[in-house]
């Protein structure tokens, strides 16, 4: 089971590059937890909003708890 603050991979990748290693970054942080979902990219900050639902379809592997 998931929860705020854990660090998470999607089976998508976000768009933007890691500086590093040149690659498609993948590590979210859950940010809010409610009827909606907010993770945040580690590497852009970017925040995506979605669905409980739509997240648990996307969600690949948490990284951390
Ligand atoms: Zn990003």
């Amino acid at each position: 089971m998931y929860n705020l603050g854990n660090f998470i991979k999607m089976k998508k990748p976000h768009v933007c590059v890691v500086k590093e290693t040149k690659k498609k970054a993948n590590c979210w942080e859950i940010i809010r937890m409610g009827a909606d979902i907010k993770i945040e990219c580690t590497n852009c900050h970017r925040i995506v909003m979605m669905t409980r639902h739509n997240f648990e379809k996307r969600l690949k592997k948490i990284l951390s708890n």
